[in-house]
């Protein structure tokens, strides 16, 4: 529940905290918002107005009314400012503009490899979204926010990539800072996963609180929502799922250091490589998925093995976080159900039964949206807080 009791009685903090109960969209009357609160009524119109000033809140017309009665209920206003939404992968990126509800305007992709660094790719990304707010005929002054997924960890605190071993030349580099030379807005940046977990949830999941999104491409990773939060944990790692040793693994080295890693047996270029090395012609994680798709059997299987791995890592998952939805997605969820067999299959026999009782693994309903929307999310929800709020009222 949203606390409301604090703030002053006309300021704009009051009208800001009083939005965290319209931003679901949901209309709502004066008289409601009152009960809800406990605040006056007086009070409520006045914050109320404030919110319609800003735009942020629009009436909505009433079925029941009728007689030209002015409407009386109120909601959040989707088109009332516009944020920016970025999926840079390792070799692609996507620019969005999005409404304040998450729904896509216009969206431009590109092939961009990772590795011409931040500057080149930040770059494209300022110039691209701009364009695209031009394009719809908005004034960048609409700009709320800008979210931004990246291919590897992220220091949630400061928003630069740590250590991100497929990105080189974005080590420790100052994205927001980079950013806001040329946008004048809050710049959110986390991990491709994280925001895929946001996406996902948007999209397909609004009301379940435990959800966690497993990406299985040219790596593999998870995002975690836990009590309707995404957990980044201390450093901003949490979820990161690749290098957990799995039994299969014995001997097989990750590109980490390690030996046994999920990702060295489990992801798109592993399945690929252990096809080759039974006489198939396949170089990438996309083979596999058409070898699966024209139904080769020992594709099939492998794919199978690489789900029964990754449900062996996410056994202990359920066991530490007990998600009552476990969505699978990324490049190699295009293999279907074979991967998320493999994955049920260990998940549903090793698990305690009240974990599994009620937990759903499906394959991502976003799909290649996924990461998109969860930047938008992750923009959004910054720019719709009480803080955020507050800074759109005194610009
Ligand atoms: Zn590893």
């Amino acid at each position: 529940m949203v606390d409301i009791s604090r703030g002053s009685a006309l300021g704009i903090s009051g009208a800001s905290e009083l939005f965290q109960l319209l931003r679901d969209g949901a209309p709502r009357t004066r008289a409601s918002l009152a009960q809800t609160t406990g605040l006056a009524r007086s009070t409520i119109a006045a914050r109320v107005d404030e919110l319609m000033r800003l735009g942020l809140v629009t009436p909505v017309a009433d079925a029941a009314s009728t007689g030209g009665r002015p409407p009386s209920q109120f909601a959040l206003n989707p088109a009332a400012r516009i944020v920016l939404a970025a999926d840079l992968g390792a070799s692609h990126a996507t620019i969005a503009v999005t409404d304040l509800s998450g729904t896509v305007l216009a969206e431009r992709s590109e092939p961009m490899d990772i590795a011409r660094g931040p500057e080149t790719v930040l770059g494209w990304m300022v110039e691209a979204g701009l364009a695209l707010v031009a394009e719809l005929g908005r004034d960048r002054k609409e700009l709320v926010a800008i979210g931004i997924g990246v291919p590897g960890p992220v220091e949630h605190s400061t928003g630069r990539p740590v250590n991100p071993p497929i990105m080189p030349g974005w080590d420790r580099f100052d994205v927001p800072g980079w950013v806001q030379q040329h946008l004048e807005v809050p710049v959110l940046v986390d991990n491709d996963v994280n925001i895929m977990a946001l996406g996902e949830r948007a999209l397909a999941w609004p009301n379940v609180e435990h959800l966690v999104f497993v990406k299985v491409a040219t790596g593999i990773g998870s995002g975690v929502i836990s009590g309707g939060l995404l957990q980044r944990g201390a450093q901003g790692i949490a979820g990161d799922i690749g290098h957990v040793r799995v039994a299969r693994g014995a001997d097989v080295p990750c590109h980490c250091g390690n030996r046994g890693c999920l990702e060295a047996l489990a992801s798109g270029p592993a399945i690929a490589r252990a096809l080759r090395e039974q006489g198939a012609d396949v170089h990438s994680g996309s083979d596999v998925v058409e070898l699966v798709k024209r139904g080769d059997i020992d594709a099939i299987q492998a794919v199978r093995q690489a789900g029964r791995d990754i449900g062996e890592v996410l056994t202990a998952c359920v066991s530490l976080v007990n998600p009552s939805v476990i969505a699978i997605g990324g490049s190699m969820a295009r293999a279907g159900e074979h991967l998320i067999a493999g994955v049920r299959e260990v998940v549903y026999t090793r698990s305690m039964p009240l974990a599994t009782e009620h937990l759903a693994i499906v394959q991502s309903a976003a799909a290649e949206n996924a990461a998109v929307l969860g930047a938008s999310m992750l923009a959004i929800h910054h720019a719709l807080s009480p803080e955020g709020i507050d800074a759109l009222a005194a610009r």
